[in-house]
């Protein structure tokens, strides 16, 4: 599978309501689509099967989830450069790592 292939495999939460959530404090906003793994991680974890959660984010209510392929173009525009931005900050992390090996 190529990486453009694998893109349009993801799932992304998209929001259908603009609320804080009171547990994970996290910020939705309406119509908005996320990476399932840079989101709410709460609902990451309900979204794999890991239902044992000792407080529900509330915001499971206000989500669907949708794969790439599904969305509108703006959309999977949008994904792709949080992804990108994801994977940069990600990289500059790692940065102090030396030439060990
Ligand atoms: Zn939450």
């Amino acid at each position: 599978m190529d990486e453009v292939e694998a893109f349009l495999e993801r799932r992304v939460f998209k929001w259908k309501a603009t609320k804080m959530c009171t547990v994970c404090k996290k910020e939705i906003v309406r119509g908005l689509v996320e990476p399932v793994e840079y989101s709410c991680p709460t609902l990451w974890r309900l979204y794999h099967g890991y239902v044992m959660l000792k407080r529900n984010c509330p915001n499971q209510t206000h989500v669907s989830v949708v794969k790439v392929s599904d969305l509108r173009s703006e959309e999977r525009h949008q994904v792709w450069k949080m992804i990108l931005q994801h994977k940069k900050q990600h990289k500059q992390s790692n940065q102090s790592d030396s030439s060990g090996g």
